[in-house]
């Protein structure tokens, strides 16, 4: 049957729709604007936003702005234009940075009910007082001011009074807490910085812990989905809602994933594009959304895959192979069947007559309603060198001398003559043609077993191929030894300047995508411009990958 069992997240949410609990499922998917989105997140956004697709309700985007000295308004566009893109539409766009306000009062009240305090502490003294996970904690000297005392001391750290570090506020639980993170966690800390939207109104900002369940119970967010590294922050996600008697938002969380022979945090990603590993975010080596959309993903594929994949309770390294067999299924369907020769050899077929024929081809035998276009046909063509083998193998199916084998959508040709150089190279072959075995339309009763894939020189155009191998050496990236950078692939990038293409690939656009016959699936590249034609290798046609 086509029902998929349900993830532990449908389950939780079936349940509490069969149990009432919610007229509707709202989610959020909470980007730090610190750098473009990644595989990893586009898990997150396919969950996030399948969900409330699935059982009616829907989902905020939500800046997750609230550290201003990383973030920037470039990241924020290209979150957005990323999550378009991959084909979800949010409710809301949201802002943590628009809730400063709110949570400021959020932290007077728990000042006013004598659950948080004002501490002079530097940040050694109170990793100090944390004690350790087998040893409580001690309380800081500063812990028993008056409720009078931290209200003032808390408004003169918001009016500025104080240097970055001098202040901090902090949630007054339990020092001697089994987590580590109950143990009178900071809730503010102070710093002098310029925020990409509020700019300089604040110099003190809350921590991820204040902010985030808060930003959910402001937003009556149902289900806030996180990632396992979470699960010992629920405690005071919870905690901090119950004690201001706030909207009861639930966290949940679910296993970060990560792909075979790539990395997926963002400062590694920083610091290949800062170090110029590639050529920047987009670099279709890379593997953020923006990149596979410039190498020539289909949005469907990423969301086959996230769907493919599920979601899990523990973590695991996902095979970026998967991903390549979600790409070259969909892309399957759509691509235009191009001919394009890399590595040239010429054929003058002697009995052809100096004149050219345009010959009809399929553009996608998936799908008829693709149509067709037509090719030159001339007397001079090149083929691949390596479809020629002046001695074959048994079995060996391509040109031969002697050998016969059909051009694609043209005739049938043999192989009557090997031209070599003065080194002995072969430098061109000469054939013949069969008349009468156009495609389509042979009656020549000849049966080959090999199509070649073929252009007419005369009218062939040069193009730019660019082919992409794994950006690292490695399979498990974060786990290898040393640096990650050491394991960095430096044959990732191959950049093949002039190959020869069909004449039709002259009008390629962006949007399109192709299969070149027999090399893979491409498309343009967003550097082609005022006719330089640059095509990307999408993926492969197979898994070429040894395993
Ligand atoms: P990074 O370590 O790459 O900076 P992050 O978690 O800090 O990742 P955020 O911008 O905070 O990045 O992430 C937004 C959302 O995407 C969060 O809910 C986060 O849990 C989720 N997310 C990030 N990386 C992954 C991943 N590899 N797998 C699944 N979800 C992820
Ligand atoms: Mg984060
Ligand atoms: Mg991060």
């Amino acid at each position: 049957s086509d029902e998929k069992s349900l993830n532990f997240l449908e389950e939780i949410i079936e349940a509490d729709l069969a149990a009432g609990k919610y007229q509707q499922i709202i989610t959020r998917f909470p980007p730090e604007p610190n750098g473009y989105l990644h595989m990893g997140h586009a898990t997150s956004i396919c969950l996030n936003f399948g969900l409330t697709k699935k059982y009616g309700g829907y989902t905020n985007l939500r800046f997750d702005d609230t550290n201003p000295v990383t973030e920037d308004t470039e990241y924020v566009e290209s979150i957005k234009a990323d999550i378009k893109w991959l084909g979800f539409e949010w409710k809301h766009e949201l802002y943590a940075s628009d809730y400063f306000e709110t949570l400021y009062e959020f932290a007077v009240q728990l000042i006013k009910k004598g659950l948080a305090y004002v501490d002079d502490s530097t940040s050694e003294e109170i990793a100090e007082q944390k004690g350790t996970p087998t040893q409580p904690g001690t309380n800081s000297p500063y812990r028993n001011r008056s409720i009078e005392e931290n209200l003032l001391l808390f408004a003169d750290m918001r009016a500025g009074k104080y240097k970055d570090g001098e202040k901090v506020l902090r949630a007054k639980i339990d020092m001697a807490h089994p987590n580590m993170l109950m143990r009178d966690p900071l809730m503010y800390r102070i710093k002098h910085a310029h925020h990409h939207r509020t700019g300089n109104k604040w110099c003190i900002y809350p921590m991820y812990d204040f902010a985030h369940g808060q930003s959910d119970s402001i937003e009556k967010i149902t289900h806030s989905i996180c990632t396992l590294e979470f699960v010992p922050h629920r405690e005071l996600y919870d905690w901090f809602i119950e004690k201001l008697e706030i909207y009861p938002s639930h966290q949940y969380e679910f296993a970060r994933r990560n792909l075979s022979y790539t990395v997926m945090s963002k400062r590694k990603l920083l610091q290949l594009v800062n170090e110029k590993y590639v050529a920047g975010w987009d670099d279709p080596r890379m593997p953020t959304i923006s990149a596979m959309r410039r190498r020539g993903y289909l949005p469907e594929s990423i969301r086959d895959f996230c769907d493919g994949i599920g979601v899990a309770k523990r973590e695991n390294l996902v095979d970026i192979g998967l991903l390549e067999f979600y790409v070259r299924e969909r892309l399957n369907k759509v691509a235009l069947r191009r001919m394009v020769v890399f590595d040239p050899l010429k054929i003058t077929i002697t009995n052809y007559p100096d004149t050219v024929e345009w010959l009809e081809s399929e553009n996608n035998p998936e799908d008829a309603s693709a149509g067709s276009r037509t090719i030159p046909f001339s007397k001079e063509i090149y083929i691949e060198k390596e479809d020629f083998m002046e001695q074959p193998p048994k079995k060996y199916f391509r040109l031969a001398p002697g050998q016969m084998v059909r051009l694609k959508s043209a005739y049938i040709i043999q192989c009557n003559e090997v031209i070599k150089d003065s080194e002995g190279n072969v430098v061109e072959l000469k054939c013949t043609y069969i008349p009468e075995s156009k495609s389509g339309n042979d009656t020549s009763g000849i049966h080959v077993k090999g199509t070649l894939h073929w252009v007419s020189i005369q009218h062939a155009i040069p193009i730019e191929v660019r082919l992409y191998d794994r950006l690292f050496n490695v399979e498990n990236v974060d786990a290898a030894e040393g640096d990650f950078k050491d394991y960095y692939n430096p044959n990732s990038l191959e950049v093949i300047p002039k190959v020869f293409a069909e004449p039709s690939l002259q009008n390629a656009t962006l949007n399109e995508r192709f299969q070149f016959i027999r090399k893979g699936y491409f498309c343009l590249d967003i550097d082609a411009q005022n006719g330089s034609l640059i095509f990307n290798r999408t993926v492969g046609l197979k898994d070429t990958w040894a395993k």
